[in-house]
């Protein structure tokens, strides 16, 4: 009988673990398959830990944890999980059960076939969730596919089954900035995708802010491209084009109406704080990667575990 490891980030979701272990239970027991359960606590500062605790106590056999010395971020989280899973396939999900378990029996098939590495899962709607936000999110994608060779899915979700084959991919990824959506579809493999209907969560709050969300963006951006270091050369041709042109308009009238060129000096100095400034944002782009590769260069594991049962 296969294994089946299910890895679940969680932080500060006191509220939502009793409710997920029940409800993935039911499910996973109609299935033919071996169960293990890899929590991580990403340094919450509620009784998540200790209500990880109580389900090990009850099913030492079954149901892991690895609690981090403090807050790492999901990404992290769901790098610990990966690595402490040991099962021929591993699905990732959210202790809120905006991932529904009732999936899981259909992934799991897909697997079985052998037809497919991988079953991911896709969003079609974003009930529930704020306007803005959702416009924010299919900016993103829309902006990302274009500039990155990697294809990043809209609306698709970090709930996904995969086989060990791509998990051992995944783990030799080991960057330290991780874009998770991004790192699975860069390793490739055969990837089916399952459509379902947005879920609001059980209990507790998403912790996703509009800002974290903008910041996980750009970093998403980053990590699976360079065309905003590009984006100073387009621009800067560009300007430079202009400026030649004006100079060119200049010069010509100075032979045309000689004594006609002196302008007043405010438009001379908004030209040159216009220019300044698309500097100052190149030099700050340029910044930026130069500070993740500085950041990567130093070597960091991507999270400290206190506790591992
Ligand atoms: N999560 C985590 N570390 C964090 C933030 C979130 O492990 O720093 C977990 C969280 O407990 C949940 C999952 O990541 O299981 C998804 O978080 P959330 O439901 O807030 O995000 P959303 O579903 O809105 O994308
Ligand atoms: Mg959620």
């Amino acid at each position: 009988m296969k294994t089946l490891s299910i890895v679940v980030p969680c932080y500060n979701e006191q509220e939502s673990i009793p409710l997920f272990y029940p409800a993935v239970d039911k499910v996973v027991k109609q299935m033919d398959v071996n169960v293990e359960y890899w929590f991580i606590n990403d340094g919450s500062s509620d009784k998540t830990l200790a209500e990880m605790e109580r389900l090990h106590d009850d099913h030492p056999k079954q149901v892991h944890f690895v609690s981090f010395s403090r807050n790492f971020g999901k990404e992290a989280a769901l790098y610990a999980g990966l690595q402490a899973s040991t099962g021929d396939y591993v699905v990732v999900m959210d202790v809120d059960l905006q991932d529904p378990p009732s999936m899981l029996p259909t992934m799991f098939n897909s697997l079985e076939s052998g037809e497919y590495d991988c079953v991911g899962t896709r969003r079609v709607d974003r009930k529930g969730e704020k306007k803005f936000k959702s416009f924010l999110s299919s900016q993103f994608y829309h902006v990302i596919n274009k500039i990155s060779d990697t294809e990043i899915i809209p609306g698709a979700r970090d709930y996904r089954m995969m086989t060990r084959q791509m998990v051992n991919a995944v783990l030799s990824v080991a960057e330290y900035d991780r874009f998770s959506k991004g790192i699975f579809s860069w390793v490739g493999f055969k990837t089916k995708y399952l459509d379902y209907h947005n879920i609001e969560r059980v209990a507790g709050d998403t912790d996703w802010s509009v800002w974290k969300l903008t910041k996980y963006a750009v970093d998403g951006i980053m990590s699976f491209s360079d065309a905003p270091l590009s984006l100073a050369i387009w621009i800067g041709l560009f300007l430079s084009i202009v400026s030649f042109l004006g100079l060119l308009f200049i010069i010509i009238r100075h032979f045309i109406s000689p004594g006609a060129s002196a302008f007043g000096w405010s438009s001379l100095a908004c030209i040159t704080l216009f220019i300044g400034s698309i500097q100052l944002v190149f030099t700050g782009v340029v910044g930026k990667y130069v500070g993740k590769t500085y950041m990567q260069s130093k070597h960091r594991p991507i999270y400290i575990a206190k506790i591992k049962k």
